[in-house]
């Protein structure tokens, strides 16, 4: 395959914008552009709807669409999550299914994984599906759902076989979410949003065709799309459009334009470029610029902002350092750069910083204080990272637990 440069590929976009972007074109046409043309996901293969580019020249079509101060495309769990997840271990069939609902947007997505009492230790999930005639049955429930409220489908992960070891009785399957036996109870958060979700499932149906890899090896498909999330923590989680994608949602028929600039439902999860601005800003305005205690604070921020950056090169151009761990280490990166930001933002805002828009920035930083003991949290918490860095990456001794042989039914159980 011939690659088009980085400055091709940002004419190209550019000419797309010149030709196609309007005040009133919507949500819909726009998206359906975007994925016709490759640039929903371009580092998807060809045969999943992407170009099968690496990730700079699909970091040049992200870019270009930013600086043009356009509407980027779907993001979401569906595309950061599900849609890499089924072009690795999906039929051709599911591929041809799924994928395209998620990369023009006309499908939004939700990950029903964790559960009240299977969180860090996910495998131990007690949420079950039993096998009806053509369906599997499902019973248990979910928490801290994202977005399961405006969601169309899901990945589920659910117990398949309780006489099998507890990594080895779970299966991955894609459910609809609008039917009778799901019900959604949002979760209010302390940013005031209800971004996350309670999901019961009560003999909830999915076709035995929507199972994802093999019956039973379900673990191995979660694991994929785990990976794909904890590489994405390093630009912002899984970069939630503020247009959300799906039929539920409602956005699809709105102008695009009236987007651009919106934060997405989930903001503060991840520091760019104009959280740097805007905290010179506020340094510049404060007065304080050359207080010593700003410039360390600021120069943190910076410091871990080009740290990330120059990690997400590395891996992209020397694809032959990469370990294996990176996005275990963006992960754990990730919420300390949080952190930080957060830290100086407060230092230069002072009692100011517990009043929602009294700083001029639109409440960006006070979303991020009360959102920013989240990014430790989600995609597996950071003591968890610390833990497969230290049994994976550097081959320490393995925690204490049970014979990883036991089956699921025989272990100990809260
Ligand atoms: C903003 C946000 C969005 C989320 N979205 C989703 C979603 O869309 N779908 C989904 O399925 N889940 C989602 N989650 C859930 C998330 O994956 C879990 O919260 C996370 O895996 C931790 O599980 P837990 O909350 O049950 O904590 P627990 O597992 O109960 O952990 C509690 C504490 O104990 C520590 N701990 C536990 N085990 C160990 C150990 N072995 N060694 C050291 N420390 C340990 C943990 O690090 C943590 O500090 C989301 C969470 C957040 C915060």
């Amino acid at each position: 395959m011939t690659l088009p440069s980085a400055e091709e590929v940002r004419r190209r976009v550019e000419d797309l914008i010149a030709q196609h972007w309007t005040p009133e074109i919507t949500v819909r046409a726009w998206w359906a552009l975007l994925a016709a043309n490759g640039w929903a996901s371009p580092t998807l293969p060809e045969a999943a709807g992407g170009l099968g580019w690496p990730g700079d020249l699909a970091g040049a079509v992200t870019a270009t669409l930013t600086r043009s101060n356009v509407l980027g495309p779907p993001g979401g769990l569906g595309l950061t999550l599900a849609a890499p997840t089924i072009a690795r271990y999906g039929t051709a069939g599911q591929t041809a299914s799924w994928v395209p609902s998620i990369l023009d947007g006309t499908a939004g997505w939700c990950q029903l994984f964790s559960e009240p009492q299977a969180g860090s230790d996910l495998a131990g999930l007690q949420t079950r599906a039993e096998r009806d005639g053509d369906d599997w049955v499902i019973t248990g429930q979910k928490v801290w759902t994202s977005t399961a409220q405006t969601a169309d489908l899901a990945m589920l992960i659910a117990r398949t076989d309780p006489g099998a070891p507890k990594h080895q009785g779970i299966t991955y399957f894609v459910i609809a979410m609008d039917q009778p036996g799901i019900e959604v109870r949002p979760l209010r958060e302390m940013t005031g949003k209800a971004v996350f979700n309670e999901v019961f499932l009560d003999g909830a149906r999915v076709p035995a065709a929507n199972v994802v890899g093999e019956l039973n090896g379900g673990w191995a498909v979660a694991n994929a799309t785990l990976n794909f999330e904890r590489a994405a923590t390093s630009h912002g989680g899984a970069s939630f459009s503020p247009a959300l994608p799906g039929s539920r949602a409602g956005d699809l028929d709105r102008p695009a334009a009236s987007f651009v600039g919106l934060a997405g439902p989930i903001s503060g999860a991840a520091v760019g470029r104009r959280h740097l601005t805007m905290l010179r800003d506020l340094a510049d305005a404060s007065g304080r610029r050359d207080d010593p205690h700003v410039r360390q604070a600021l120069a943190a921020v910076q410091i871990d902002y080009e740290l990330a950056r120059l990690r997400a090169w590395r891996s992209r151009a020397v694809p032959s350092s990469r370990t294996g761990f990176e996005g275990n280490l963006a992960k754990v990166f990730n919420s300390g750069s949080v952190a930080h930001a957060r830290d100086a933002a407060n230092l230069l805002l002072g009692a100011d910083g517990q009043l929602w828009e009294s700083d001029g920035t639109a409440g960006v930083f006070q979303e991020m204080t009360v959102f920013s003991p989240a990014p430790p949290i989600y995609a597996g918490s950071d003591q968890i990272q610390r833990n497969l860095l230290g049994e994976r990456a550097l081959g320490l001794p393995k925690e204490p637990g049970p014979s990883p042989e036991t089956p699921f039914r025989d272990l100990p159980k809260n």
